[in-house]
């Protein structure tokens, strides 16, 4: 008998499913792309055909211009070559699916990035029993335990409140991440105006385009630092040390990312108020749903496959690592 999911190759360009002829979030140019979410390191420029959501579709055409795109809705299912292929939600940004393929009556599903806890922005992460789960493991260590997301909103908020001649300036990656913490803050009963970098506002109109309502929201660009004072503004990773923050009052700075967890990557970028606030699975929602899926194998790719694996093996289930590059995760 063949091996499970032998008609599956693991490259370090990507995940080629040999029966479709079709590579998932090939990180080269190819002919037939799935792709699973419009994070950079996922969904690239210049392939020739790229079957997607129809928000990650939108997403990349923002970012790339106009794709020879397929819109592949939640739910919906199609044949590939000679597998069916089906999206499901994955929970981690807009239009974020994993990617179910069935072949032969063997069920595989590729995880993309997920996340198990609930955003506003998003469709929340569908499990589908498989018998291979191929699985992200960004926070594949059991250090990694992501708080309850409205706490660490209250403390941004509580820093907000505390010296209202302040802003806070809130480091967040442009897609997914920012929108994400705009409706958190929103559920959270902050209603204020919230002002935004002009490297996120794209974004935000594309969310809002999807139906994601963001609140009032302005642009730095056309407000006095006395206007911003006492407000939340919400900017790119990148942009939070750079000379464009000068124009602030007197910001307190503040990062959402699951990095944040640790001290040290805070202090690199001169963070005084890290928020743990991630859009991927942390250890005990990796374990869970594994658990939940009951697969006969699983395969871990970009991150720390290695405390993963074990944990599988205890458990009696059978696990691998496959050797992708090109997956920065950045975008947490
Ligand atoms: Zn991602
Ligand atoms: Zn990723």
């Amino acid at each position: 008998m063949a091996r499970l999911g032998s008609w599956i190759e693991s490259h370090p360009e990507g995940i080629y499913v040999r029966p479709a002829d079709a590579w998932i979030d090939p990180t080269q140019p190819k002919a037939k792309a799935l792709v699973t979410h419009g994070h950079s390191d996922h969904a690239r420029g210049g392939h020739s055909a790229v079957l997607a959501t129809p928000e990650t579709l939108a997403i990349m055409e923002c970012r790339y211009g106009p794709q020879h795109g397929q819109p592949i809705a939640y739910g919906d299912s199609i044949r590939v070559g000679e597998v069916d292929v089906s999206f499901v939600p994955a929970g981690h940004v807009l239009g974020s699916a994993q990617i179910v393929l069935e072949h032969k009556g063997e069920k595989v599903v590729v995880s993309g990035d997920y996340k198990r806890r609930p955003d506003p922005t998003c469709a929340c992460f569908v499990p589908v029993p498989c018998d291979i789960f191929i699985t992200e493991a960004t926070f594949g260590l059991p250090v990694f335990r992501h708080p309850e997301t409205g706490s660490e909103i209250d403390r941004l908020l509580h820093r907000l409140h505390s010296d209202p001649s302040r802003c806070v300036l809130v480091g967040a990656y442009a897609l997914g991440k920012a929108q994400r913490i705009i409706t958190e803050l929103r559920e959270r009963g902050h209603h204020d105006p919230i002002y935004f970098h002009g490297a996120i506002e794209r974004l935000n109109q594309l969310y809002e385009s999807f139906g994601v309502e963001l609140g009032e929201l302005r642009h730095t660009a056309s407000a006095t630092k006395q206007e911003m004072a006492g407000h939340v503004v919400i900017c790119p990773p990148g942009a939070l040390n750079d000379r464009w923050s000068r124009r602030l009052p007197d910001p307190v700075t503040a990062m959402a990312s699951g990095w944040m967890r640790i001290r040290q990557r805070a202090r690199q970028r001169n963070v005084e108020l890290p928020l743990v606030i991630s859009d991927h699975a942390d250890w005990d929602e990796l374990t869970m749903t594994i658990r939940e899926l009951e697969p006969t194998e699983v395969w871990i790719t970009h991150g720390r496959e290695e405390a993963l694996k074990h944990w599988c093996m205890t458990h009696q289930i059978k696990a691998c690592e496959l050797n992708l590059v090109g997956y920065e995760d950045e975008d947490d």
